[in-house]
């Protein structure tokens, strides 16, 4: 095998937020091949995670007991297949393929720039932002599974909805194919500017934090809601709700995993209680606790 092999590996230094405890085992695949011949080469019993930028990721402090597959800087393939589709691998970070097709004169990608994930992260989360979705604009993908075998299957085959896909089985996306509509670069580079200008002014960008906590509920808004119940600004140790966007949550410098998840479960209940509404968490929440 050609990738990287790293044992107890921190994951604290792979998450947006910057907290997780170690994993026992983490690849890096050197490419999509050596990818499949190192999953095949695990046993049938091992327990497998994924991880792409880890933007909307909560690792818990005890770490993953399992292997995880790392993404970043890997599985990085990004062409274009026809006149009017771009073959991306899942390691592409989102902002590469928007500004790939922008420079192509293809748009629909350009809701990408501003999602700090990787294609395969995206594809998993339904990522979308500003009225473009993620699949809005796929039409095929590339799944692995746990024995290393690929496979291709059209969109059609997945059950997509807000930021939700079904219809994975123990599978991981590799690669992506998406379909674009003809466009002009010059007005699609415009679009990208106003959108990074709206989400500087809308959002904490520059501190560390996982996006949207929640996701919004049918005709409201998480950010709304937990604003209404007067908890900008509440912290839990390290842990604060953003005073700038009421659906983020900062880590100050020293929180730990455990106190974003106290956080997220005391906003959870007091929007419940002041707004009677459960928001749904957006974040992906895996490991051990200490
Ligand atoms: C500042 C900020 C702004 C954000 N804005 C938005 C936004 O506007 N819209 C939005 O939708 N999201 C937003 N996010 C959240 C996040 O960027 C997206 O959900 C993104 O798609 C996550 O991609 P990732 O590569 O970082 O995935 P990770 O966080 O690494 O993983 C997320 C989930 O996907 C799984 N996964 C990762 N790669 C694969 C793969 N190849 N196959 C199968 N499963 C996989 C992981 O196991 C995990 O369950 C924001 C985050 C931040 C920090």
């Amino acid at each position: 095998m050609k990738g990287v092999l790293l044992k107890n590996e921190p994951l604290a230094k792979y998450t947006s937020w910057r907290v997780g405890g170690p994993a026992d085992q983490m690849y890096l695949p050197e490419n999509k091949d050596d990818l499949m011949e190192f999953m095949a080469s695990l046993p049938p019993e091992e327990k497998i995670y994924w991880l792409g930028l880890g933007s909307n990721l909560l690792v818990r402090d005890g770490g993953i007991k399992g292997t995880v597959i790392n993404t970043r800087g890997r599985l990085k393939v990004l062409q274009l297949v026809e006149t009017d589709k771009v073959y991306a691998e899942a390691g592409v970070p989102c902002a590469h393929v928007a500004r790939f097709c922008t420079d192509l004169g293809l748009t629909g990608a350009e809701f990408l720039a501003g999602i700090p994930g990787t294609m395969g992260g995206a594809l998993k989360m339904n990522a979308g932002a500003f009225g473009g979705e993620t699949w809005k604009i796929v039409d095929k993908v590339e799944v692995i599974n746990a024995n290393g075998q690929v496979s291709q299957r059209k969109a059609e085959r997945f059950e997509v909805a807000y930021r939700s896909v079904k219809g994975l089985e123990d599978e991981w996306f590799v690669a992506v194919v998406l379909k674009l509509t003809k466009g002009e670069s010059e007005i699609s580079m415009q679009k990208i500017k106003a959108l990074l200008e709206k989400r500087a002014l809308t959002q904490p960008t520059n501190k560390p934090t996982c996006g949207s906590v929640f996701k919004n509920p049918p005709g409201d808004y998480a950010a709304r809601l937990i604003e209404a119940s007067g908890l900008k600004g509440y912290a839990i140790g390290g842990a604060c709700v953003s005073k700038k966007h009421a659906n983020f949550i900062e880590n100050t410098g020293k929180a730990t995993a455990a106190d974003i998840e106290k956080l997220i479960d005391f906003v959870r209940r007091q929007v419940n209680e002041l707004q009677g509404i459960i928001l749904q968490t957006e974040v992906c929440t895996v490991g051990e606790k200490l």
